[in-house]
């Protein structure tokens, strides 16, 4: 309906049940359609038993702390509509998203490539597996269908929640609870890799530990946020950014979203949007993160209860929101716009001496391991060597009036978001991780030369030139729909 031509005074009819009496506008006037929102979660809890990821060995899940979400919120400016999801997993492989954008596109007609579906990155959720053999289709695993299906149930569930809306953006700062986790160490400093070379940059090398130089990047302290208000002010959701890879210190074997559950929870009880029919939906989506953790190896070690410093962070991202969530005005237009790429990149190869080394200790069962991790990664190579030489990835970029959101399937860096920040024409611009799907870490060139965990072959799967890429993709699609 937006910018409709009317050639006369026009009756129109809000189909919504929220619509207030029938409204007249001048033709005289150009017409804007009413914003609408609507949000709604699924639960994505899955059973006991199933493998908790996220760190070097994955155990079965032996308790739920929280329960696990698929928080899901519809736009709609009256000639556009898009969905953003973010979910409470590691990383949602792109078959997993695919499968859940078909099913909401078979139920609803919302086009597939008008959807953004990411994960939180919460360590302490179970894996979604996913079986690829060539030339056939890819099968999922009995959780990543009942993902798959649980979120398109929650996108069904918001469009159905789609009422005429109001919406305002903003930041805010927290800059004490974001440290870059890679330390470039002193010169002459040891920093052993699995493959036999040495690297310059460490991550998490530990707290005041004498070879510490200083942190080998930046973080991003900004919260960007959405609002979403029903017409009569009722909050209806709340979509944050913030580049904080996860808290941790969750339970053993527990099951849980991490701060982004508490995050949701603690903007909800803020706003009074506690029991709200339908019920608010508080969303905290991964920004740049992949080297930035909540651990400052400057200052001595702290000593917390589990979930503490999740609810302590949580506190503090939530209630910076809501100071900076007062000083809003919320309007009741916005134009709306999505575009997406699928670009190939080159997925790295060893070469044919790490090749040979890592079969050799493949060969070797009974040999320890004489460098970091060294079995792992003799593994990954292998597994590299095998795979497909190229990579597909989607990147989106969606235009919410004057504010853009750039999407990475990737653990993207901090450096790299400020980068999309700085030179983005849509101010603010922020970045969503995990988006469309998850290939492991995206280090920038220059992260790689200083080597270190995230840039090691089997850790950062793409060119290392891919971040570029990515970049340049996501800045040409922002200047293509600048309003
Ligand atoms: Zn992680």
């Amino acid at each position: 309906m937006r910018n409709a031509t009317l050639a006369s005074w026009t009756r129109l009819v809000c189909l919504c049940t929220w619509a207030a009496a029938p409204v007249l506008v001048s033709a005289a006037t150009p017409t804007k359609a009413q914003l609408r929102a609507g949000a709604a979660t699924s639960n994505i809890t899955p059973w006991l038993g199933e493998p908790v990821v996220g760190g070097w060995r994955a155990l079965p899940a032996k308790h739920v702390h929280d329960e696990l979400h698929a928080r899901c919120l519809v736009l709609d400016d009256g000639t556009t509509r898009l969905a953003i999801v973010v979910a409470d997993n590691l990383g949602i492989p792109r078959e997993v998203l695919d499968e859940a954008k078909r099913q909401v596109h078979e139920h609803t007609g919302l086009p597939t490539d008008h959807m953004l579906m990411s994960a939180v990155h919460t360590h302490s959720a179970t894996p979604c597996r996913v079986t690829r053999r060539p030339e056939h289709p890819a099968v999922l695993s009995e959780y990543s269908r009942f993902l798959a299906r649980r979120i398109a149930d929650g996108v069904r569930r918001a469009i159905n929640n789609l009422e005429p809306a109001r919406i305002a953006w903003g930041s805010a700062s927290v800059p004490g609870q974001v440290f870059n986790r890679r330390w470039l160490m002193k010169p002459g400093t040891h920093v052993p890799n699995p493959f036999g070379g040495t690297d310059q940059a460490k991550m998490n090398p530990g707290h005041r530990r004498p070879g510490l130089l200083k942190p080998a990047g930046p973080v991003d302290p900004e919260v960007c946020f959405l609002s979403l208000q029903a017409a009569d002010g009722r909050p209806i959701a709340l979509l944050a950014n913030y580049s904080l890879h996860y808290v941790g210190n969750t339970g053993r074997q527990t099951i849980s979203a991490d701060y982004f559950a508490a995050f949701a929870d603690r903007i909800q009880q803020l706003l009074g949007a506690d029991r709200l029919s339908p019920p608010f939906v508080g969303i905290l989506s991964n920004g740049t993160s992949g080297d930035v953790n909540n651990i400052n190896y400057a200052a001595p070690p702290e000593r917390r209860r589990p979930y503490e410093k999740i609810r302590l962070v949580a506190d503090e991202v939530a209630q910076a929101v809501l100071a900076a969530h007062k000083t809003l005005t919320h309007r009741d237009q916005v134009s709306l716009d999505i575009r997406q790429r699928e670009l190939t990149l080159a997925v790295r190869k060893p070469t044919p001496e790490q090749l040979a080394k890592a079969r050799e200790m493949l060969a070797h069962p009974e040999w320890p391991d004489k460098l970091p991790h060294q079995r792992t990664y003799a593994r990954r190579i292998v597994s590299l060597h095998k795979a497909p030489a190229t990579l597909a990835v989607l990147v989106q970029a969606v235009r919410i009036g004057e504010l853009g959101i750039a999407t990475c399937p990737f653990e993207t860096f901090a450096e790299m978001g400020l980068d999309l920040k700085a030179k983005s024409p849509l101010k603010p611009t922020f970045t969503i991780s995990f988006a469309n799907g998850s290939y492991g870490y995206l280090p920038t060139p220059r992260q790689h030369l200083l080597g270190g965990y995230e840039t090691w072959l089997g850790t950062s799967r793409v060119e290392t030139e891919a971040s570029t890429k990515i970049t340049t993709a996501l800045l040409e699609m922002f200047a293509e729909m600048k309003p």
